[in-house]
Formats: structure tokens, C-alpha cells, sequence
């Protein structure tokens, strides 16, 4: 397998080759997709750094360049020999359509180390913040710009209360306390300006606190109880769409994120 041949058929396709290989010892190779913006193909060479010869096949991929500059990979790596190369390049750089781009922000989705589709740009770290001007910048959790992003609409309430006398239950069962909270509202009072976290609740329990990790700011509450947040910080792995949005929910929920105000006291109730 010659070298020479690869090596002028990257060239013949418009790539590069990059001056470090941060992952290995063979030659990375890589150019701009054709219509993608911010979006490149990246090749390994297979040829190595070193020897110069070539030391396995090569592989195609593509890679999204974030807002800070780091290359996501949003295509799984395919491998091919010379014969192959041309082509495997052309397929890999049309299957960028079938990626999934970010709704808020358009970047590319990949997927994380923790198994989640997420935003090449973790645009939910800091939703309706502007990108940040690099002179202008401070403290890096103050950026006070209204949140644009429309919340998943809230489900209607169907379930109604049933009075305890009227219920029913099993005869030689336990009651079970959590089949009555299922029916329960659950309320805090969220208010603009509220410091914020993330808590998640499992049957009505706290199982998981984000203090720490998530941060944001509540921008504005409706009168339905959607509470618009601005987060500034989120370096746990809880994806945008599990973010809390309203001050209110159902109790009894196997799995559920709800706010945790930080800068003041306020607590869950059952609403009354
Ligand atoms: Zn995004």
C-alpha cells in the first residue's frame, strides 16, 4: 500500500495535514465540509507519524468545531484502504444531514461521554446569554439576558382527586403512601431574580442535588407558573430538555428535576 498514492489522494481531495495528532502517531489529515458550516472532515491517515509508512488503514469522520474551538465528533469513525478512500470521504461528508443540530442554538448534536445527544456547544449552559465579548467578560455566572428559549409546554392536569373515604383499596395490601402524593400539586414560589439549582426527585424523594454543578438565574415566572431561567453554568451531564420549568408538578413521578432556590429559603409543599 503506498504511501505517496494516500498521500496525494488527500491532497487531491483538499486536505491538510495537521501538525499534531493529540490521540496518536499517525498523521491527521483534515478540511472543510463542502456545505457544513463549522463542520470538517477529519481523516486518519494510518500513516505514521514517525516511520512514514503506512501502518493500518484509513478512517473518515466528521467533527464539529464548537464555540470554544473543540472538535466534537458528530459521525462514528469508518475505516477503508486506498482503494476505498475517495469514496468512504464522499459518504461520510453526505451523511452530515442525517446529524442532529441543536434547536437552539444550530450546532451539531454528538454524543457525550455519558451516552446523551447533546449540543456540540452545551448551549444550555448558558441559554439566551450572548457569546461572551472577550474583553467585556467578569464574573463568568452574571450574564443577565432574558431567556428566548420556549420551555416544552406544560401537560394539562386530567387526574382528579378522588376524596380519601370514596378511594378503594386492595383489602390485604398496605397502603401505599405514594399512590396518594401521585395525585398531589406540588408547588414552590419561584421568583424572578431566584438563584437556582437543580434537584432531582424520585417518589417524592431527593436523590440527586446539582447545587454546584447547575447554576442560573429565574429571568421571569407567568401566571401558568413557567418559569423562564437563565442558566449560566452546567457542567453535570443532566441533559437541556430534563431542565426544570414551571414551579409546580405532580407528585409521585418516578424521575423528576425541580428547582432548588439557593438564595433564599423556599420550600416544596403539596399545594393547598
Ligand atoms: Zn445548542
Amino acid at each position: 500500500m503506498s504511501v505517496v498514492q494516500r498521500k496525494a489522494m488527500l491532497k487531491s481531495q483538499g486536505f491538510f495535514p495537521h501538525k499534531k495528532n493529540a490521540k496518536g502517531t499517525t498523521i491527521i489529515y483534515s478540511r472543510k465540509h463542502a456545505t457544513a458550516k463549522f463542520v470538517r472532515v477529519v481523516v486518519d491517515s494510518g500513516i505514521g507519524e514517525r516511520s512514514g509508512k503506512v501502518v493500518r488503514n484509513a478512517t473518515v469522520k466528521l467533527c464539529f468545531v464548537n464555540r470554544t474551538k473543540s472538535w466534537r465528533e458528530i459521525t462514528a469513525e469508518v475505516s477503508t484502504d486506498n482503494k476505498g478512500l475517495v469514496s468512504l470521504i464522499r459518504k461520510v461528508e453526505d451523511s452530515e444531514k442525517f446529524v442532529k443540530t441543536c434547536k437552539h442554538c444550530k450546532a451539531k448534536k454528538f454524543t457525550a461521554k455519558t451516552g446523551n445527544v447533546v449540543c456540540s456547544n452545551a448551549c444550555w449552559t448558558a441559554w439566551g446569554g450572548k457569546k461572551k465579548s472577550a474583553s467585556t467578560t467578569k464574573k463568568s455566572s452574571q450574564k443577565i439576558v432574558a431567556q428566548k428559549k420556549a420551555a416544552t409546554p406544560q401537560k394539562k392536569k386530567s387526574q382528579k382527586v378522588t376524596p380519601k373515604s370514596q378511594r378503594t383499596y386492595p383489602a390485604n395490601k398496605t397502603y401505599k403512601e405514594s399512590s396518594q402524593k401521585k395525585r398531589q400539586k406540588i408547588v414552590a414560589e419561584i421568583l424572578p431574580g431566584d438563584l437556582v439549582s437543580v434537584e432531582e426527585i424520585e417518589l417524592d424523594k431527593v436523590t440527586h442535588d446539582y447545587t454546584g454543578s447547575i447554576l442560573g438565574i429565574v429571568m421571569k415566572t407567568d401566571q401558568f407558573g413557567k418559569t423562564y431561567v437563565n442558566w449560566t453554568a452546567n457542567t453535570s451531564s443532566l441533559p437541556e430538555w430534563d431542565m426544570p420549568f414551571a414551579n409546580h408538578y405532580q407528585g409521585g413521578q418516578k424521575r423528576h428535576y425541580r428547582f432548588k432556590v439557593l438564595s433564599r429559603k423556599a420550600e416544596w409543599a403539596v399545594a393547598t
